[in-house]
């Protein structure tokens, strides 16, 4: 049974922090009691380089980060474990396919399909891709309030130009589910293949990559509990393979010469050089079986629980505008009329509550929305209905006199 009240006593910052509340987990999440012990553990009882030292607690560390490809493959129901690469974040991830897709199978005048709900860190490396190679960037039209269509989705495709596509699964602004499986399917039908920026959808809903046939999905540890500085670029085993890494050093070389030849590890150590984020990765690992202690059946429908009361309770209010009505992930996104929304949140800041404002890296977006500062509330599994009340009287007695004082 999916116990908020047992899950809000594991986060010393809900502990500590009695009087916050914290709507900004989209942008990084708190952590579990569990995942600060194992990353203390290390430094206090472990502290060692992995696949490097002749000495037992190397030899436990390196096995701990060998483990967790496991435990992260389990995750997403991955076929294997070595298609689990580790980054050091979504940004890096999505960064790795995008220069080497372009490299390796990008040609002139090829396209790149992709959308105006982009994240800038799944939009930028394929700019880069298409100046490198040439290719051109096409972006699917979504329907008003960036709600998916698959129909014009497919009809990008009627020239047989596009090689890959770029989408998220989840929008950090919107809270939409997009529905991946199809936007697969239909991609491989014609001959592309799919890169997912799985940011947002990862940490808060089940994600299965055999299911959905992703080719690529990238995420990031720390909004999922897990600490900052290391992230996850899932791809086919097949792909990866044929992929070269963005860096290169110790750690993922076999052996080189003097001539310059090189010999790499094999997939997926070739893209890990250097030394890795090793209690990032322990770290993650507990995070992870933290989140499946609780399901993540019963996060998503708690998520979903939570930004529909909160939709709802926004909806009483004759002065709040908000954005995204079908939000399936725990975002609320809005705006207080004749408020601006920075000045929003300098006052609720003031009255103790954490939220986002801005274009939240998503800087196309506004051509579909047709509004580009708004705020975001991003909520979690330890986020509650008595905090969302909170926050609706708080948005309820909120003038443009408070918010101006509160900036003073
Ligand atoms: N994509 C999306 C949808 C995101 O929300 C974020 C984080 N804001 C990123 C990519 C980048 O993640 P990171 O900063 O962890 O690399």
């Amino acid at each position: 049974m999916f116990d908020v009240n047992r899950i809000r006593n594991d986060f010393p910052m809900i502990r500590n922090n009695p009087d916050l509340i914290y709507f900004d987990s989209g942008a990084t999440s708190f952590k579990p009691q569990c995942v600060i012990d194992e990353v203390r553990h290390y430094y206090e009882h472990e502290n060692s380089n992995i696949h490097r030292g002749d000495y037992d607690i190397s030899f436990r560390v390196s096995r701990a980060y060998d483990d967790t490809r496991k435990t992260v493959a389990r995750f997403i129901n991955a076929q294997r474990s070595d298609s689990i690469v580790f980054t050091y974040g979504s940004t890096s991830s999505l960064n790795t396919v995008a220069i080497n897709f372009g490299k390796k199978f990008l040609k002139h005048d090829d396209v790149i399909l992709t959308s105006k709900v982009e994240h800038a860190s799944d939009i930028l490396p394929w700019f880069k891709a298409a100046e490198e190679s040439g290719a051109q960037i096409r972006y699917v039209p979504f329907k008003k309030n960036a709600i998916f269509d698959l129909e014009a989705y497919e009809q990008c495709f009627s020239d047989g130009k596009v090689k890959v596509v770029a989408l998220p699964h989840v929008s950090n602004v919107m809270g939409y589910i997009y529905p991946i499986k199809e936007i697969c399917r239909i991609a491989h039908k014609h001959g592309a293949l799919v890169s997912v920026d799985g940011a947002q959808s990862v940490p808060h809903i089940k994600v299965d990559v055999q299911d959905l046939d992703v080719d690529f999905l990238s995420f990031s540890s720390h909004k999922m509990l897990g600490p900052a500085g290391i992230g996850v670029l899932y791809g086919k085993f097949e792909l990866l393979d044929q992929m070269d890494p963005v860096f290169y050093g110790g750690g993922s070389n076999a052996r080189f010469y003097d001539d310059r030849r090189l010999i790499l590890k094999e997939t997926p150590e070739k893209f890990e050089a250097g030394t890795p984020d090793i209690e990032g990765v322990l770290g993650f690992r507990k995070a992870i079986e933290y989140l499946e202690s609780i399901g993540m059946e019963e996060i998503e429908e708690y998520g979903r629980q939570l930004s529909d009361y909160f939709i709802s309770r926004l909806e009483e209010m004759d002065h709040v505008e908000v954005y995204n009505k079908g939000s399936q992930a725990g975002i609320v996104t809005f705006n207080m009329k004749g408020i601006f929304a920075q000045d929003a949140a300098s006052y609720f800041n003031s009255q103790g509550i954490a939220v986002r404002t801005g274009n939240h890296c998503a800087k196309l977006l506004d051509k579909i929305i047709e509004v580009s500062e708004t705020i975001r509330a991003s909520m979690y599994l330890y986020n509650t209905k008595e905090e969302i009340d909170r926050f609706v009287d708080v948005i309820r007695g909120t003038t443009l006199e408070k918010c101006v004082d509160s900036i003073l």
